[in-house]
């Protein structure tokens, strides 16, 4: 029989009843450090005073009104945003696949308005854009889109550091590029600087956009606001979720005046997003992560807990292979199945999360300190001993 529940995920036999910063308790008492955040939602762990207050002080007050009205702490939070990326303006959405389902639309438009029949969109094999039909159509693996079809056509994808072939798709079709800085679901796997800016460039030298899904790479994870500001370029459109709502749904397409410009009054819109909620926590997690060396305090432990994780991964070669990522995005290639590792740290009161490439995902909030760190380097170790022994 069916559960109640659509079986769409394998979930392990854990609830949690609450949470205080990296720590996570059951309800008999037992706790578990958070090394995985939600998949990288809970930016500044869990229960942070300043996004309870925020929360609970907007909660008392207004839970929703329509995108008819002007909602003062979306106009907050998108002058938070505008001020500190590349961004003239921003549409509010509920989820990371509504921002990659306008960021099409808007790149599309944005040729369609100018006379361009240009719609082609080109990704990366092995990126993860969301679940919708346009988000599995743009990536079109297998395992996501089989028995779906037919898929959204305009998609082509590219293989994973295949530059020939990035070269020779590019033509006066191509709407955009869309790439993830660093792939997440697709297990860590991050673009050079160098190949960041060469999209940028092989954009520009075609007249196509550039888009950036930051999702899971975004608001502070690889200890800049935005991985992207690493490699010294900009995009025209990002995508951007997960974090910026530090786990109250809340996500964002920001672009240029250039690439917005076709989108006017009635090409798009949303009941939900950017509601009052969403937004008066959205703009507080913006002020935390912005505020004067947050980000140095990102960039400082994530050296640590690399470091450690680099020693961790030389003391049990069987068990592991490198490290990957940036800041706190971090991978651990394993050398036994990833579902096995990430059992055995479940077995140590530690969650990590897998992602494919056989990658163990270490996606700790950002507020995480040394001895937490420390503690996650141990339970991993205690982990990895446990699997040796076993092989
Ligand atoms: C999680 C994720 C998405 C989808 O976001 P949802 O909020 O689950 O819709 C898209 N892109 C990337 C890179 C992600 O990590």
């Amino acid at each position: 029989m069916i559960p109640a529940i659509l079986p769409t995920y394998n979930r392990a036999p854990l609830a949690f009843e609450r949470g205080e910063g990296a720590w996570l308790w059951t309800e008999d008492g037992t706790r578990y450090l958070d090394m995985g955040a939600g998949i990288a939602v809970n930016a500044l762990g869990h229960a942070h005073p300043a996004l309870v207050e925020a929360l609970a002080e907007q909660a008392g007050k207004l839970w929703h009104v329509s995108n008819l009205y002007d909602i003062p702490h979306q106009r907050r939070l998108a002058g938070l945003l505008v001020d500190h990326t590349f961004a003239d303006t921003c549409f509010f959405t509920n989820s990371g696949t509504e921002a990659l389902e306008l960021s099409v639309k808007m790149a599309r438009k944005h040729f369609s308005a100018a006379g361009q029949d240009r719609h082609r969109i080109v990704t990366v094999e092995g990126a993860f854009h969301g679940r919708s039909m346009a988000a599995i159509s743009a990536v079109g693996s297998e395992k996501m889109t089989d028995g779906f079809g037919p898929l959204l056509p305009g998609f082509t994808q590219v293989r994973w550091a295949d530059h020939d072939a990035l070269e020779a798709t590019m033509g006066d079709d191509v709407a955009a590029i869309l790439v993830e800085p660093i792939q997440g679901e697709g297990g860590i796997r991050t673009l050079p600087d160098a190949c960041l800016r060469g999209l940028r460039d092989l954009a520009d030298r075609h007249g196509a956009l550039l888009i950036l899904d930051e999702v899971q790479s975004g608001i502070g994870r690889t200890g800049r606001l935005f991985a992207h500001e690493w490699a010294g370029i900009t995009p025209d459109i990002m995508m951007v979720a997960k974090g910026i709502g530090g786990g109250f749904p809340l996500g964002a397409l920001l672009a240029t005046e250039h690439a917005a410009g076709a989108m006017t009054a009635g090409t798009h819109g949303s009941t939900y997003g950017g509601n009052p909620l969403a937004c008066a926590v959205g703009a507080r997690v913006m002020e935390v992560i912005t505020a004067d060396g947050f980000l140095d305090g990102v960039n400082a432990i994530s050296g640590r807990f690399r470091q450690g994780l680099e020693g961790l991964a030389a003391s049990h070669p069987k068990i592991f292979g490198e490290v990957r990522g940036q800041g706190l995005m971090l991978g651990l290639k394993a050398r036994v199945p990833n579902t096995e590792v990430v059992a055995q740290c479940y077995a140590q009161h530690l969650l990590t999360v897998p992602a494919a490439d056989n990658v163990i995902r270490l996606l700790p909030p950002l507020v995480i300190g040394e001895e937490e760190v420390a503690e996650a380097l141990s339970r991993l170790d205690a982990a990895a001993a446990a699997l040796t022994r076993a092989a």
